[in-house]
């Protein structure tokens, strides 16, 4: 099926990843096999121009159970489980390898897809090797330990992999979450069902073409591609072992109870609203900068978007005149122009619902500050907004939005600072900026967040755990942190028949 293109994007995209998108067809990856869904078709949508980039077949609950039960087969017969741990390592570093080989169509497709900005998507594919390299290393390190049990016995603990695991993902950062659990699922020996977000599934997609060239045998790796309906089957499947989900609060929720019926293990990491305190004695040329890019990288359409900017009030009309000032100068605009800072949001209805709330704030009495001006081409737009003149209860100042919207609030001191970030019902990220080494512990520990960045913004690395508290979920993924859920512990007794 030939790409339904703009002219301008057709040009923009190199004939290699052109020549990719005009043969998608069977994009459903089951058991080593490449097949058409069963579902009604989804239209693969490009946010910059608001046309279909190509149609796919989606998953139908059938297709869900076929990669399900693959997995489990593949689980069972130890084709992955039981290989060496060095060869389960060389495996992912070469899946690594073939990531970096293919970066440039990979760098594409997921500017294309999601909108983001062509340098941005560059850092989210280097992202997704280092995953997979960071838990390569992992695989061959699973160490137990020998237990004080009484002595007649002789008790040890060993670390097993979990089975069967199914990832749920979004559209925002597409491979780098994915690569968050199915690095160390199978750096660890286990199975994998991957559902991609059906407004950004291409990347997703093309990964699973390297899937078997890595080495990887045939039914370890599946990939349902679909909407709510196809997770919704993935969710509930009594095969499934071990759930990760990346997204909004009420889909979690809505996965947590589906999950629930067969006890399948669930990690949550949802929505935020989170908190970045900028105190009067910071260096506030580069608090500023982090502020804009903890607000304005991939368009605001991020977990921990530092979207609510708590500004000691003595600096807090200066500091606000900066960032507007600095917001004028963005460029916004279709994610494979060069120069784009910012491209647009991922669907039409989100750009709707967002301008009715900045329409709704502006008319009960809160100030826009408007960035640069947005074409309208028919790709979903919005011109970067910091809005001030709001109370702390306020629609823009307690809700993910997931787009470029900083909304400000001045505060009097920590005290103050802390029970305004504290009072969201999300609980995955905060920024504190400070000169002050000891304000800077003080706040930190009295913040409720999964992530506390000091004097700095959206640090990610595969060694740093990442998760939230509150609305925005349980668990913890990167770091070592997903040993513990991607394994189970084994607790082997012997009885020595020495002692009693
Ligand atoms: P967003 O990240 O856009 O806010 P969601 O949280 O709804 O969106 O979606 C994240 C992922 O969850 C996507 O892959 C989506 O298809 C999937 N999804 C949506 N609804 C459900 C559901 N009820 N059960 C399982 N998966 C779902």
């Amino acid at each position: 099926m030939t790409a339904t293109l703009d002219s301008t994007v057709r040009e923009r995209l190199s004939s290699t990843t052109l020549a990719w998108l005009d043969r998608l067809d069977a994009v459903q990856l089951i058991g080593g096999v490449r097949r058409v869904g069963t579902a009604a078709p989804i239209d693969l949508i490009d946010p910059g121009t608001g046309l279909v980039i190509v149609s796919v077949a989606a998953a139908g609950g059938a297709d869900v159970d076929d990669a399900v039960r693959a997995a489990h087969t593949a689980f069972q017969d130890g084709r992955w489980s039981e290989r060496d741990a060095d060869e389960r390592e060389a495996i992912l570093r070469r899946l690594a390898d073939l990531v970096d080989q293919h970066d440039a169509t990979l760098v594409e497709l997921e500017s294309l897809d999601t909108g983001k900005p062509l340098s941005q998507a560059a850092g989210d594919i280097r992202e997704v090797s280092a995953v997979l390299r960071y838990y390569a290393g992992w695989a061959n390190k699973l160490d137990g330990a020998v237990i004080a049990a009484p002595r007649r016995f002789f008790a040890a603990t060993i670390r097993e992999p979990v089975g069967v695991c199914g990832a749920i993902t979004p559209w925002n950062y597409p491979l780098p979450i994915l690569a968050y659990k199915l690095a160390p699922a199978l750096a660890f020996g286990n199975t994998f069902v991957a559902k991609p977000s059906e407004l950004a599934s291409l990347s997703t997609i093309f990964l699973c073409d390297l899937i078997s060239e890595a080495g990887i045998p045939d039914g370890v790796v599946n990939i349902v591609v679909g909407a709510a309906e196809t997770g919704e089957a993935l969710s509930r499947h009594p095969e499934l072992d071990k759930l990760a989900f990346t997204g909004s609060t009420r889909t979690g929720q809505a996965i947590a109870r589906s999950a629930a019926e067969a006890l399948t293990k669930v990690t949550l990491e949802l929505g935020g609203k989170s908190a970045h305190i900028v105190f009067a004695d910071s260096d506030l040329d580069a608090a500023a900068t982090s502020v804009l890019e903890g607000i304005w990288t991939n368009a605001g359409q991020v977990c921990v978007a530092g979207s609510r900017l708590l500004v000691q009030d003595s600096i807090h009309d200066e500091f606000v005149a900066v960032l507007a000032e600095r917001t004028t100068m963005l460029t916004v605009a279709h994610g494979l122009t060069p120069g784009a800072d910012i491209g647009p949001l991922i669907a039409r209805e989100q750009q709707q619902k967002v301008n009715a709330i900045l329409d709704d704030a502006a008319e009960r009495g809160a100030y826009l500050h408007r960035g640069a001006d947005v074409a309208d081409n028919g790709g979903f737009f919005l011109s970067p907004t910091i809005v001030t003149g709001v109370a702390e209860t306020d629609t823009v100042a307690t809700d993910e939005l997931f787009a470029p919207v900083l909304t400000a609030l001045p505060f009097t001191n920590e005290s103050d600072a802390v029970r305004i970030a504290n009072s969201s019902p999300y609980g995955l990220a905060a920024g504190v900026w400070s000169s002050d080494v000891g304000k800077i512990h003080r706040v930190a520990r009295r913040l409720r967040a999964g992530s506390v960045w000091a004097n700095t913004y959206g640090v990610f690395h595969p060694t740093l755990p990442f998760g939230g508290v509150k609305g925005s979920g349980y668990g913890r993924e990167l770091g070592a942190s997903a040993l513990g859920q991607y394994t189970e512990t084994k607790t082997l007794v012997l009885d020595t028949g020495v002692g009693s």
